[in-house]
C-alpha cells in the first residue's frame, strides 16, 4: 500500500489537518495516504451501511461496495465494506461470494477482514454465519475468531452467550417467528456450534469487564482447549470498547456491526469530522419513497404537512403495461417544482391499502411493480439535475441503487441512528448525494432534517 501515514502521524506537520478540524472546514484529503486497514464483508446491504456508519463514527473514511467490484478500489480509505446479498442463500453460494470479497479485499491490502451479519444473528443450522466463518478462516489460515452480535445501544446485549434483543430473549423476541431465518433459541454457542465443525467457546462479562489482558488470557485458555470461535458477551458499549484492543491481531473478526465501535482506535484513528466528510453538495434535492412502514407513514405526512410538493403513486395505476406513461406523467410534474426545492414521490400507504392492493395484484407483483416504477423515477429525477436524494424503503433502495447503477457508496455523516449521507461518484464527474433509509429508521422530520444535515 506504499507509505501510509494516519490522520494522527500528520498531525505534527504544520498543523494543516489541526486547523482545519478547529475551524471545521472542508480539508482536502488527497494530499493524505490513509491506507485501507479493514476489509470487512457485509451478508447484507443495509447491515453493510449500518457498519459503515459506525466505523465513519468511530474515525474511519470508509466505502461501501455493492457486490464484489471487479476493478481495483479507487477511494483512499481507512475501511470498505462490500455489501452482499448472502444472509440466506445457500451456503455454498454464501461460502463463494464471501471468498470472492476476501480475495479481492486482501488484494486491496486489507490488514484485518471483519465479517458482518445481523445482530438478531439471523442464520439456520445449514448457515450462513457458521460455514462462511469457517471458510474464512481457512482461508485466512488462522485458527481463532470471536462472533458476537452485540450492540447494547441498539438494544443487542449478549449476557453468559444469550442474546437479548431489547428486554426480551432472542426467541421470545419475534425473530422465533421469522419466515426464513427463525431464531428458536438465545444462547448463541449452542446456536453457533449447531453449525459449526469448530469447537465453540464462550468469553463471559466477568472476562469482558477485566478489560483486554484478561480477555487475551482467555482467549488462550480457549485456544489451549481446541476452540476456534468464542461468542463474547457485552451488555453496554463500554464493553466494545474494552473488547476492542484485544482484537488487535486477530485475522478475522465476526460480529454484528457494534464491535467495529472499539476497532478504528486499534489503527490510531478516533473521532472527526474529516472521517464523514464528502464532496459539497449541489444540484436538486427529491424524495422517493415505498416505505409503508409506520414510521415512513409518519414521515411522509410531516412532509406534505411542511406545505412541499408531493405526488403518490397508486400501484393499481402502474397496472398493464402503464408504468413507464405513469412514470413520465410523474416527471413531468416534478419538473418545474424541483427548482423550488424538495419534491416527494412515494408509493407509501396504510397497512390497509396495501392490503387491498396485494390482494388485488399478489405481494410479490405489487412489491415488484412498485419497486420498479420508483427506481425509473429516480433515475429520472437524476437526469433532471436531481444530486440530492432520499430514498425510504430498504427494497426500495436497492431497486434504485441498481437502477442509478452506482457501485460504490462513500459514507458520509449520520442524520439519524444508523442511516448515514452516502457520496456515489458518476460518470459525469458530478456525483450523487443519496440516503438509504430502511423502514423503521427515522423521526418523523427525517425528510427535511436529511437535506439541512447536508449544508
Ligand atoms: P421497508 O424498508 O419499510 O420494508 P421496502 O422498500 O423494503 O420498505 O419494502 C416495501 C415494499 O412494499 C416494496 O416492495 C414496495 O415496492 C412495496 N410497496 C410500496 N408501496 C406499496 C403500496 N402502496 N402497495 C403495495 N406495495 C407497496
Amino acid at each position: 500500500m506504499g507509505v501510509e501515514h494516519t490522520l494522527k502521524n500528520h498531525r505534527p506537520r504544520g498543523g494543516l489537518l489541526k486547523n482545519a478540524i478547529a475551524s471545521n472546514k472542508r480539508f482536502d484529503m488527497s494530499t493524505l495516504k490513509l491506507g485501507l486497514k479493514l476489509g470487512c464483508i457485509a451478508d447484507d446491504f443495509t447491515g453493510a451501511t449500518d457498519l459503515a456508519n459506525n466505523l465513519v463514527r468511530s474515525g474511519m473514511r470508509v466505502v461501501q461496495t455493492i457486490g464484489v467490484p471487479s476493478a481495483p478500489l479507487a477511494a483512499d480509505v481507512h475501511a470498505v465494506v462490500v455489501a452482499l446479498k448472502s444472509r440466506t442463500i445457500p451456503a455454498a453460494e454464501a461460502i463463494a461470494q464471501s471468498l470472492d470479497a476476501l480475495k479481492w479485499l486482501q488484494a486491496q491490502g486489507a490488514e484485518q477482514i471483519y465479517f458482518k451479519y445481523c445482530s438478531t444473528f439471523d442464520s439456520t443450522p445449514e448457515g450462513n454465519i457458521g460455514p462462511v466463518t469457517e471458510a474464512l478462516m481457512d482461508a485466512l489460515g488462522t485458527d481463532f475468531t470471536i462472533a458476537t452480535p452485540a450492540f447494547p445501544d441498539n438494544g443487542r446485549t449478549v449476557f453468559k452467550g444469550y442474546l437479548f434483543a431489547g428486554n426480551v430473549l432472542l426467541n421470545e423476541s419475534g425473530m422465533q417467528n421469522h419466515p426464513l431465518t427463525p431464531m428458536t433459541d438465545a444462547n448463541l454457542v449452542r446456536v453457533m456450534q449447531a453449525q459449526t465443525q469448530r469447537k465453540v467457546g464462550l468469553i463471559d462479562y466477568k472476562t469482558v469487564a477485566q478489560g483486554e489482558a484478561a480477555i487475551r488470557e482467555r482467549i488462550a485458555t480457549l485456544r489451549g482447549e481446541g476452540v476456534g470461535v468464542a461468542v463474547v458477551d457485552a451488555t453496554s458499549n463500554d464493553d466494545l470498547h474494552l473488547l476492542g484492543p484485544a482484537l488487535k491481531d486477530m485475522p478475522l473478526l465476526t460480529a454484528g456491526s457494534g464491535v467495529a465501535i472499539g476497532l478504528p482506535a486499534n489503527f490510531g484513528l478516533k473521532p472527526s469530522l474529516q472521517a464523514s466528510q464528502l464532496p459539497a453538495a449541489s444540484g436538486l434535492q427529491a424524495v422517493v419513497s415505498g416505505s409503508c412502514s409506520l414510521a415512513t407513514n409518519a414521515q411522509v405526512a410531516h412532509f406534505k404537512n411542511t406545505g412541499r410538493p408531493a405526488m403518490a403513486i397508486d400501484p393499481a395505476s402502474l397496472m398493464n403495461g402503464q408504468s413507464d406513461a405513469v412514470v413520465q406523467q410523474v416527471l413531468a410534474w416534478t419538473a418545474p417544482l424541483l427548482q423550488d426545492g424538495p419534491v416527494l414521490v412515494y408509493s407509501t400507504a396504510e397497512p390497509e391499502a396495501v392490503k387491498a392492493v396485494q390482494a388485488q395484484l399478489g405481494v410479490a407483483e405489487a412489491g415488484a411493480l412498485v419497486e420498479h416504477a420508483l427506481a425509473s423515477v429516480a433515475r429520472g429525477l437524476v437526469s433532471l439535475g436531481v444530486r440530492q436524494l432520499v430514498v425510504a424503503g430498504g427494497e426500495t433502495s436497492g431497486a434504485c441503487v441498481q437502477a442509478l447503477a452506482i457501485a460504490q457508496l462513500q459514507i458520509g455523516p449520520q442524520i439519524d441512528p444508523g442511516v448515514p449521507w452516502c457520496h456515489a461518484p458518476s460518470g459525469d464527474g458530478k456525483g450523487v448525494h443519496i440516503t438509504l433509509k430502511s423502514g423503521n429508521f427515522g423521526t418523523e422530520d427525517f425528510f427535511s432534517k436529511a437535506f439541512d444535515t447536508l449544508h
